[in-house]
């Protein structure tokens, strides 16, 4: 499942493999990936998109923020459904 691709309004692409969360060809990283196991580490990864100018789409940080906030931290594919 992805959260966002690449595209006019997103500068990453994010998605989640139901175990990780994967911010793919990360800008960040010089082009690789990071991947983590937390809503809260990847909400965390996103602000530093937003600080460098890169764009990420609200909804997104929304949805991550929402994802701890309300349940469990950690991914886990069953909550996904
Ligand atoms: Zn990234």
């Amino acid at each position: 499942m992805s959260y966002c691709r690449f595209g006019n309004d997103s500068d990453v692409y994010i998605y989640t493999t139901g175990k990780y969360l994967v911010c793919d060809t990360c800008k960040i990283k010089g082009g690789k990936s990071f991947a983590t196991l937390r809503y809260s580490r990847m909400s965390v990864h996103l602000e530093s998109h937003v600080a460098n100018g890169d764009r990420v789409p609200k909804n997104v940080l929304e949805e991550l923020a929402l994802s701890f906030v309300l349940g469990d931290d950690v991914v886990n594919i069953s909550k996904l459904n």
